[in-house]
């Protein structure tokens, strides 16, 4: 027989304590990549080992899109559906704008997105959060140098998250959507934790500051910026899926395959 993609267990929770605040109870699904950037089409999910192995693994059937149900309804109704929309806005913006640029009438490679980079930032950290394994539901949260900031801040409790953590963010020109906690990239001496979040048409990463690895297209993203910009250049597309990336010369990296997901869809 065989065997069954290790995202199954993940639907079967009901109760835990929350990714985001942290209190134990009902835990309830997000969608993540968020609902309201995205069209929700059944789709099929495997951890990012098994989807790059050799072995034959059956996926997960996902009928709704790419759910997580790891935080608390609180969390998901009144902080995560407040913020929906302040994604949505300039992805729709963006989809529209590229467009214009596939048809070839831009003379420009970067298109440029007007946003609330706060809010955006609060949006987006917080269904990353939720994107983990059930695993993080089961035992009461721990402080963590990478994680607390990071979740005070979609909280509210921390307006302070540029002094230990940098984001990124990229044209992702992919269908295949994918999810990863904690992911360590090691470049020719540099060691780079980070957690990230691809879905058509964006990439966005976390690193803690100023200890980032990430793809030449890669911007960064400031509080006070007005507009995301995004290089179009297609030179860099390989580096796309950043950090699943082939490595080259003094590259490795290390991540536990239960807090990734690939989320893909059924009919390609
Ligand atoms: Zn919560």
């Amino acid at each position: 027989m065989r065997k069954i993609s290790e995202r199954l267990k993940n639907a079967r929770i009901s109760e835990g304590f929350c990714t985001i605040c942290g209190e134990f109870g009902r835990l309830s699904k997000d969608h993540v990549p968020p609902r309201c950037a995205i069209n929700i089409q059944p789709m099929l999910q495997k951890t990012i080992s098994e989807y790059y192995s050799s072995e034959e693994i059956k996926p997960i059937n996902a009928h709704h899109g790419s759910i997580f149900k790891t935080i608390c309804r609180d969390c998901n109704n009144n902080i995560l559906g407040s913020l929906d929309s302040e994604i949505k806005k300039p992805i729709e913006y963006f989809l529209g704008k590229l467009r214009i640029y596939l048809s070839g009438s831009c003379y420009s490679n970067i298109i440029k997105v007007p946003f609330n980079s706060n809010l955006f930032l609060k949006a987006m950290v917080g269904h990353l959060l939720a994107a983990t394994s059930v695993e993080s539901c089961k035992n009461e949260l721990t402080e963590s140098e990478f994680y607390t900031p990071l979740r005070k801040f979609v909280l509210g409790q921390n307006e302070d998250i540029k002094l230990t953590h940098d984001f990124y963010y990229w044209f992702y020109p992919n269908k295949l959507q994918i999810t990863s906690q904690l992911a360590s990239f090691y470049n020719d001496g540099n060691f780079c934790l980070c957690c990230c979040m691809h879905f058509f048409p964006i990439a966005f990463l976390i690193t803690l500051k100023e200890r980032g690895t990430y793809p030449a297209q890669a911007t960064k993203l400031e509080l006070d910026d007005k507009n995301l910009y995004f290089n179009m250049s297609p030179i860099n597309f390989k580096y796309a899926n950043f950090p699943f990336v082939p490595l080259y010369g003094n590259q490795m990296m290390l991540f536990s395959s239960g807090y990734t997901c690939v989320s893909y869809p059924r009919i390609k």
